[in-house]
């Protein structure tokens, strides 16, 4: 099983019926990243920063970012480098003093792009130190818990500056660095259309998104299975975005961890996913599921997938 699996890292991720799907990898080390770049990953979908903030009592400065940004760049050899900005908050918690200690409900509360934006120095230094990286390899910027236009406004107002700044005090900058948003609060999905002009690419974060639109904590195990991509509501949601992205000619990822479910890749397919970000310990098994599925039949199928009523349902259409 494992030596057949290690055979599929120098093969494509192709369906039977000749259709490529990007597989990319979700870090949030430098560790991970040379695992992804090992298994032959098209990219980063998604790299984690937090881990620069955490576990210390000291905010990082722009010169320890840069080096982290910069080797993840040189690590994927020119290969696409997704660098989320900060999601502290809620459950990522830190020492550095950055986030609220008292809000009623964090997940609700000041996270993500929210954050960054409450702390300009702050986001200025990091925004800084990935626009300096990117003059080592195809660097994009992703942000966080985006739900209105006037974040994404925001964010890429701060950009433009900083890439002005930047080349005035002599550091090379990439000609262009792309903007994302993730969709994991239900409202941006809903509202797409509403800031697509905005964004150059799409990432859907699922393990958020379940948890707002099902209102159902991710980390509370009380919950048993009500907590669960297989919801009609989840389903339709997610054809929605790839299906808008699509119309727009908008990248459309999803990057929370169904990605990495290889059971999960014929429903995603069948919605009309073609990028996936996971985490490189499962990128070997959904290239082989994707390798078994013939996505012709897949999106025929969707409509039924889309009908489902309950999890039963949804599960009886991926056995079946
Ligand atoms: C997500 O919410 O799906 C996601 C990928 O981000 P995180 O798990 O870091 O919140
Ligand atoms: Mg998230």
């Amino acid at each position: 099983e494992q030596r057949e699996l290690g055979r599929l890292r120098s093969k494509p991720s192709r369906t039977r019926d000749q259709v490529d799907i990007a597989l990319l990898a979700n870090a949030e080390s430098l560790e991970d990243v040379t695992q992804a770049h090992a298994l032959g990953a098209q990219g980063l979908g998604l790299y984690r920063t937090e881990f620069l903030f955490l576990q210390r009592n000291e905010l990082p400065d722009e010169e320890e970012q840069f080096q982290a940004y910069r080797d993840a760049a040189l690590g994927m050899a020119g290969r696409l480098v997704t660098i989320r900005t900060l999601d502290l908050g809620a459950d990522k918690a830190d020492r550095t003093g950055l986030t609220l200690s008292n809000e009623d409900n964090p997940a609700l509360g000041l996270r993500g792009v929210r954050l960054s934006l409450a702390r300009p120095k702050v986001a200025d230094t990091q925004l800084r130190a990935i626009l300096r990286a990117s003059a080592y390899g195809k660097i994009r910027i992703l942000v966080p818990m985006v739900s209105t236009r006037d974040e994404l406004l925001a964010v890429r107002r701060r950009m433009t500056r900083l890439t002005a700044q930047l080349r005035a005090e002599g550091h090379a900058i990439s000609e262009r660095v792309p903007l994302g948003a993730m969709i994991e609060v239900p409202a941006a999905a809903f509202a797409l259309e509403s800031f697509i002009d905005l964004v150059d690419f799409l990432s859907i974060g699922t393990n958020d998104l379940v948890q707002y639109l099902l209102a159902a904590d991710r980390n509370n195990e009380a919950l048993g299975e009500l907590y669960s991509p297989l919801h009609p509501a989840v389903l339709r949601l997610l054809a929605l975005v790839i299906e808008t992205g699509a119309r727009h000619r908008i990248p459309v990822a999803v990057c929370g961890e169904i990605a990495g479910d290889a059971r999960l890749a014929p429903l995603l397919l069948a919605l009309g996913l073609t990028e996936f970000s996971l985490h490189p310990g499962t990128l070997l098994e959904v290239r082989r599921a994707i390798r078994d599925s013939d996505l012709g039949a897949l999106r025929a199928r969707a409509p039924k997938l889309l009908a489902a009523r309950d999890r039963r349902g949804i599960e009886r259409w991926i056995t079946g």
